[in-house]
């Protein structure tokens, strides 16, 4: 099959928008849809300049999500002086999974001249993801732990960092099941905290001064077409699967959306468009209201909590009491 722009071979077709594309054209269009997601989000604000940038920290893995965000934003602004960049690496204690893909982004870093910083669970915790996962003191999936501990981890140092944005590569397919599994739970908070958190423009939402704010800039392309990028520029990515892996429902979401996008192509992308609009009424209701608790500081290590102390500090004490 020929490219749809010239006559090379395509390495690619999409079943939403019927395209054939060459390799030059896939990543000039991949890169296309990133800039433009960067444009309608307005994540570079007006007023940034190179006496006053603006600091993005960049959530770096090494899997091919973050490490495709983090190549596109470098050739996008690597050399803008009104941006300035860095990328943050959570290493959760998960052997031969985590340590090579560390090495991923060190090599990554090291190719882009980026200032890189590594945080581990082990010394800031003193746990690591394997022997929690070992001891379970809770009774949940592995997840439901490293979740907590990784967004402590990238909310605490993107604002140690002096962060005004904290840029993740979560891909349409990741907010497509996180979309469609908010509907299928019923659960329109969480809709809302979704579009305050990460969803639509930048001056539309509303992100709380207590936490850095995110943007996805990777939001609109397919999980297959990051990998495909990826792959086709010879990036450093790591691509094996955490031993841990254990989100139960959001593994039977993930084969439910490929299911109905093979047989519906387009569906992630009319979900995401229903659903961004949805959220933002639902964070409209939701602002200011009575749920919009106040946040006090866990008494324990002074992060954001409704309560007196943080659930990242009540897990650490039950595994600690193993
Ligand atoms: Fe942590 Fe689960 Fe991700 Fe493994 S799959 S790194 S346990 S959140
Ligand atoms: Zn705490």
């Amino acid at each position: 099959m020929e490219c749809d722009k010239c006559d090379r071979d395509a390495v690619m077709h999409a079943g939403y928008s019927g395209a054939h594309l060459c390799e030059n054209h896939f990543c000039a269009s991949v890169e296309k849809r990133v800039r433009g997601r960067i444009r309608k989000d307005s994540l570079v604000p007006r007023d940034a300049t190179p006496e006053d940038p603006e600091h993005w920290v960049i959530g770096l893995s090494g899997g091919k999500d973050s490490v495709v965000l983090t190549h596109i934003l470098d050739e996008t602004f690597g050399k803008d002086p009104r941006i300035e960049m860095m990328a943050l690496t959570i290493h959760e204690g998960i052997e031969g999974y985590r340590d090579e893909s560390v090495d991923a982004c060190v090599e990554l870093a090291a190719d882009l001249q980026m200032r890189h910083e590594l945080v581990t669970y082990e010394e800031e915790f003193g746990v690591r993801m394997d022997d929690v996962a070992r001891e379970d003191p809770e009774n949940m999936a592995p997840c439901a732990y490293c979740g907590v501990f990784r967004r402590d981890l990238l909310e605490n140092y993107a604002e140690e960092f002096g962060a005004d944005k904290l840029l993740t590569g979560h891909n349409l397919d990741d907010e497509a099941e996180t979309a469609l599994m908010n509907v299928l739970e019923g659960d329109v908070k969480q809709m809302a905290k979704h579009f305050d958190a990460s969803l639509g423009p930048f001056d539309e939402r509303n992100p709380t001064d207590d936490f850095v704010p995110r943007a996805k800039p990777l939001r609109d392309i397919p999980e297959k077409e990051v990998a495909l990028y990826a792959h086709l520029k010879d990036l450093p990515a790591h691509i094996t699967e955490c031993p841990h892996a254990s989100e139960a429902f959001r593994g039977e979401i993930q084969e439910l959306m490929l299911d109905l996008e093979d047989r519906h192509p387009g569906t992630r992308h009319s979900i995401m468009s229903g659903y961004e609009e949805v959220a933002e009424m639902a964070a409209d209701r939701y602002r200011g209201g009575d749920d919009d608790v106040d946040l006090n500081d866990c008494e324990r290590c002074g992060s954001k909590t409704a309560r007196d102390v943080c659930r990242k500090c009540r897990l650490l004490e039950s595994i600690r009491a193993v």
